[in-house]
């Protein structure tokens, strides 16, 4: 398989860290909601659990007073499809995915969670519909039971070891001295990254959202913790909305829809079978003409 490589600058790195805080600590939300996020209108409601339909209709946005990083974004992705942004550093995926999980207000446009706006529902709420797997997962001082668990608090041990194993963590974890009770050092110090990606699935796995989002790994990662990683991601993407930000053509390809993101604008939507007939960028990617470099 193809690996594209997509260095993350300063800000989509502590853009990363943040979203990493999703899956970690629910305190970072409160201090960013009152401090940086619009406040939630007064009546904003709780969500039940979603089907996972997610439309885009003609979504502008602009950071700050900036010029629109985003223009006109129209899409939608359907209960349990899988959905992959692909183009250049810039083009503004991760900034889709945040406006997603309403860091950010749209300038002009709509985004749907189940037929309706977003912004109807406390950030708390959406938020915990969702999980995340990102390129460098976060995780905390503690044992390898907590950080786990910070996918569902109220999870028993049994949940957690029978998430471990769906993510196909429990036999690198039986084998580390201490098992479940290993302490991690901050940021995950002691496990590599790929065992550090398992962890993580095996949380969102626990979490048990309706959708997912997924910030593929670039690093190269040993083989057969690679396929763990493959195998792992198929089960926990089943039956769940998942956005994947990929960066590798064999995960793009299983995508039910492909959103090619250009210059802040959807320059090619539909499956890997329609878009290798247009003779536009996603072709050229799957013929080699182009990279996915910065
Ligand atoms: P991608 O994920 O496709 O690499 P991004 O969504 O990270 O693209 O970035 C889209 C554009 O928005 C880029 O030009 C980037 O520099 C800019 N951008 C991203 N984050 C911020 C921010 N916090 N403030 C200002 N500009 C930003």
């Amino acid at each position: 398989a193809r690996q594209f490589t997509r260095p993350l600058n300063d800000l989509a790195n502590q853009w990363n860290t943040l979203l990493s805080a999703i899956a970690g600590a629910e305190r970072v939300f409160q201090i960013l909601d009152e401090e940086v996020e619009a406040s939630d209108e007064g009546r904003a409601g709780e969500l039940e659990r979603v089907e996972g339909r997610i439309d885009f209709e003609e979504v502008s946005f602009a950071y700050g007073e900036g010029p629109l990083t985003l223009r006109g974004i129209r899409f939608t992705a359907n209960p349990g499809e899988t959905i992959a942004f692909v183009g250049p550093t810039g083009a503004g995926k991760t900034t889709i995915i945040g406006l997603l999980c309403r860091f950010y207000e749209p300038k002009s446009g709509v985004i749907k969670i189940d037929g309706e706006d977003i912004r109807k529902y406390r950030r708390d709420s959406l938020r915990s519909q969702m999980a995340f797997v990102l390129q460098d997962p976060f995780l905390f001082e503690g044992t390898i039971r907590e950080n786990i668990r910070y996918g569902r608090l109220e999870a028993t041990d049994q949940e957690v070891e029978e998430a471990a194993k769906l993510a196909n963590a429990h036999s690198f974890i039986t084998r580390m001295r201490g098992g479940y009770e290993a302490r991690l050092k901050l940021d995950g110090g002691g496990i590599s990254q790929g065992q550090k990606q398992l962890i993580a699935i095996a949380r969102a796995i626990l979490a048990d959202p309706s959708i997912l989002v997924l910030d593929e790994a670039t690093s190269s990662i040993d083989t057969v913790t690679e396929i763990k990683i493959q195998e792992a991601l198929q089960r926990l993407m089943k039956g769940r909305t998942s956005f994947v930000i990929a960066h590798r053509l064999n995960t793009i390809q299983q995508a039910d829809q492909i959103v090619v993101l250009q210059d802040g604008e959807v320059s090619e939507l539909g499956s890997h079978a329609q878009l290798v007939q247009q003779d536009g960028f996603y072709s050229k990617l799957v013929k080699g003409q182009i990279e996915l470099q910065p």
